[in-house]
């Protein structure tokens, strides 16, 4: 049976041609800054991106939180979403690690209420945490990979000058947005101080995300990728991976990703048992409404399971589908058919 696996946009594996350039490529020791394909890598990063500088991390959540630790000091204080993954989840890192606070803004369509970003920051008072940081997300994964309102992300750019205030933001799939926006993701850059990018996601590494900012701030960041232990020695064969995940073949298969989700959201969202709001079906999520299904989630999971159909249940009545190139167009077309079937 074919396994279709709608579960997350991880699971993508190395395409052929980063099998075969992996294995070319030269070594050295990464941490001794010897290692080509990294340097290469991460030279690319920052150009794509429009930073200064960039460097290779071995995970989303490493580049977050080094970037988290570089631009605070204990105690200090975070402003937020409240559903932001930063939050939400990495393992409370920011706090453990970090010894953050954390100062959660809540925001639907996945920006913080600017007014209530102003509102948030802290007075210069004895008494009170030092606000050092407001971190944003793009695209938001909690609210089903959707791209935030970029007036609202503009305003708090503007607050965040006024105050002094850098911006982190977790770009995990900022190249989503990029498409989603008609936008090059060095402009959406452009509005922050320092950006993670996965590689690992859809763009189809099998390892790795990049934080790129200004060269001042990565002579901090680099010193705790060490101390996290992001030190990674010989990493040619990843970076090779990383460097065709930056290239525009790879960035071109999030449109075809983004069009079958639109395929299966469209097609799911006619039949009357389901509910999809298609306006906040922006990049390669869909999530899917069962509440008129007769299934719980888990049930729903459970059928579509037996159907080699792989999704997540995402809440108390949601079902979540993740698009990414290893679900092909025949593929949606065949898990709208097994969802009708099962009402039928
Ligand atoms: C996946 C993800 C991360 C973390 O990346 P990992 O490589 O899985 O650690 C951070 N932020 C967002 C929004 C993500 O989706």
């Amino acid at each position: 049976m074919r396994i279709i696996d709608f579960r997350r946009d991880t699971i993508t594996l190395p395409t052929l041609e980063m099998v075969e350039e992996a294995f070319k490529a030269p070594l050295g020791d990464s941490v001794y800054g010897e290692d080509l394909k990294q340097k290469e890598l991460e030279h690319l990063a920052a150009d794509k991106l429009g930073k200064e500088e960039a460097i290779f991390v071995p995970s989303g959540t490493m580049g977050n939180l080094i970037a988290v630790l570089s631009h605070t000091r204990r105690g200090d204080e975070v402003i937020l979403e409240e559903n932001a993954h930063i939050r939400t989840s990495e393992t409370g890192g920011a706090a453990t690690v970090g010894g953050i606070m954390l100062k959660t803004v809540r925001g639907e369509d996945g920006a913080p209420e600017p007014q209530a970003v102003k509102e948030a920051i802290r007075a210069d008072d004895i008494h009170y945490p030092r606000t050092s940081l407001i971190c944003l997300e793009n695209t938001h994964y909690r609210y089903g990979g959707i791209v935030p309102p970029q007036d609202k992300y503009k305003q708090i750019r503007e607050i965040s000058k006024e105050y002094s205030i850098p911006i982190h933001l977790d770009g995990a799939r900022l190249f989503n947005a990029s498409i989603y926006l008609g936008v090059e993701v060095k402009t959406l850059a452009s509005q922050v101080d320092t950006v993670m990018v996965s590689l690992s996601k859809g763009l189809g590494a099998p390892v790795g995300s990049v934080l790129c900012g200004s060269k001042k701030f990565m002579k901090e960041a680099r010193r705790y990728r060490k101390m996290l232990g992001g030190g990674m020695r010989q990493t040619g064969w990843l970076c090779a991976c990383g460097l065709i995940a930056l290239s525009d073949r790879s960035i071109h298969q999030l449109r075809e990703d983004h069009a079958n989700a639109s395929l299966l959201a469209e097609n799911l969202a006619a039949l009357p048992e389901i509910e999809v709001d298609l306006d906040r079906v922006h990049t390669n999520f869909v999530l899917v409404k069962i509440k008129h299904t007769g299934y719980k989630p888990s049930e729903f999971v459970n059928h579509l399971a037996g159907e080699g159909i792989l999704v997540t249940a995402a809440g108390k009545s949601t079902v979540r589908f993740v698009t990414s190139k290893e679900v092909q167009r025949s593929d949606i077309l065949f898990t709208i058919d097994a969802v009708k079937d099962l009402f039928a």
